[in-house]
């Protein structure tokens, strides 16, 4: 898990900066994902293992959710039901970002409840977009 850490004095101020975690087995999708949130300057969370999603977003409890559906050894729509199924985790808006591009597959997956779909390759626009369109700041 790859996390920011923040020792100067705007730790309290920054503290309370949205956090976005991102769930990706692919290293180069994750620092394209990284860039992006730290251009907003929102805190970031770059996850490759989907096993740890729960734990991770009980814990850290980010503002929203980027989820991979093609994920090694777990399937990405089955990652989002354990999520809303978890009374700590159910409020948290999750987009599926996948490459699955295929008209059945995006249906599968809005079915599901997703609060939004991107499908890879992606702008990097589009990413930000979504982002900034489910974490509202105070
Ligand atoms: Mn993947």
């Amino acid at each position: 898990m790859k996390m920011e850490l923040y020792k100067n004095d705007e730790q309290q101020r920054t503290s309370e900066r949205p956090l976005i975690l991102a769930v990706e087995d692919n290293e180069d999708n994750l620092l394209i994902i990284d860039y992006i949130v730290d251009s907003l300057n929102y805190r970031f969370i770059g996850e490759a293992d989907g096993k740890k999603t729960l734990l991770i977003a009980q814990e850290f409890q980010p503002n929203l959710i980027l989820l991979d559906i093609m994920l090694p050894e777990v399937n990405g729509i089955d990652l989002f039901h354990s999520l809303k199924q978890d009374k700590l985790t159910a409020h948290i808006p999750v987009i599926a970002v996948t490459a699955l591009a295929r008209v059945e597959e995006r249906e599968r997956i809005l079915e599901a409840g997703f609060d939004a779909y991107v499908s890879k390759p992606y702008m990097l626009e589009e990413i930000e977009q979504a982002i900034c369109h489910y974490v509202k700041q105070d």
